[in-house]
């Protein structure tokens, strides 16, 4: 289920173990990284690589040994029936194995300024995208207040002149440490109280501030920044398997040993089971794993 890159693996390996994978797209073919234009990290492409260009050539290379892509979204799934159950878009299928890899989604602001300028500023990645020229020493803004909102403010204190840290509430929700780690970081500036009301400059293209709202004063202020890095969390593409498999809190599936999940037959890979480390090279690692493990799952039922 999915063809980012935990699923496109996992059909890569899955195919060369002669298991004749069959693999979903569900509305997003490719992935998140295809919504992305450079990818500067993923090994093996010294001058980076399109990342539309890079999901293409993972796709090619898993058909190449036979893996069938089929376009279509799992709506319904019975796991634990034997074989496992299936809907595609209206239609059953029977599987004896399935490897969840359907990935997790930004939650977003929800600004029409933050739609349009997606990928000219604004991000949801700063590991991803951090180290682009046009966020080089310039002020930089990450929205969010939780562990991950830290990880990124202090990342960016690499390259940006200034990070500022806008947050709703007054003080951090990250774990302590982290905490004390990023309000001590003399290029850090938090925002209390305040939420983004608007990305500017749609007009030019690319970022060239942000409008805030002090929620408790209603004071509004403009700041300049070249970036937005919105790190306010992100919901798992999991909905479906509540209930069934374990969830943690914010539904990320539990692997219980390896990629297995607590159905027997059933694993997990990339984002939809990561929320810490969410890289593409992290994915496809997951995504061999999984492959690996359906594999031996495969050989002892049969023997
Ligand atoms: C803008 C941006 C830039 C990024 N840049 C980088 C970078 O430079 N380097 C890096 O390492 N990482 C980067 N990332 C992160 C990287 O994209 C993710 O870590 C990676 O895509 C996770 O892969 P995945 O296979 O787990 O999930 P995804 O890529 O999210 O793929 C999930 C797949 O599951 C499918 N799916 C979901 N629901 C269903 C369903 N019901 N039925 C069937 N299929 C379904 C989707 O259609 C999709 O094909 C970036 C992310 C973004 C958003």
């Amino acid at each position: 289920m999915g063809t980012g890159c935990a699923g496109l693996t996992a059909a890569l390996y899955t195919a060369r173990a002669n298991l004749n994978p069959l693999v979903l797209t569900g509305t997003m073919p490719g992935g998140l990284l295809t919504t992305t234009s450079i990818v500067e990290n993923f090994p093996g492409f010294p001058e980076g690589i399109d990342g539309f260009e890079l999901m293409t050539r993972m796709q090619k290379q898993a058909e190449r040994f036979g893996a069938r892509i089929q376009f279509g979204t799992l709506e319904a799934a019975d796991l634990k029936s034997d074989p496992i159950k299936l809907t595609i878009d209206g239609d059953p299928l029977e599987t004896k194995t399935f490897i969840i890899a359907s990935g997790a989604g930004h939650r977003h602001l929800g600004l029409e300024s933050e739609t349009k300028l997606e990928n000219k500023g604004v991000t949801f990645c700063a590991t991803c995208d951090g180290a682009l020229p046009m966020f080089r020493d310039q002020p930089l803004l990450v929205v969010g207040g939780g562990d991950s909102a830290c990880e990124e403010a202090l990342y960016l204190t690499r390259f940006g002149s200034k990070v500022y840290l806008v947050h709703r509430r007054d003080e951090l929700r990250a774990s302590k440490i982290m905490a004390e780690r990023t309000l001590a970081h003399d290029t850090i500036e938090p925002i209390w109280n305040s939420v983004v009301t608007d990305i500017l400059d749609v007009e030019k293209g690319k970022v060239t501030g942000a409008r805030l709202k002090n929620i408790k004063t209603g004071k509004e202020q403009t700041l300049d920044c070249a970036g937005v890095f919105v790190a306010i969390g992100h919901i798992p593409n999991t909905q479906l398997f509540k209930g069934v498999l374990d969830l943690d809190e914010n539904g990320y599936i539990v692997p219980t040993k390896g990629a297995a999940t607590s159905v027997p037959g059933v694993f997990v890979a990339g984002d939809c089971s990561d929320h810490v480390y969410r890289q593409a090279v992290t994915a496809a690692g997951m995504g061999c794993a999984a492959a690996i493990d359906a594999e031996r799952y495969l050989a002892a039922i049969q023997s």
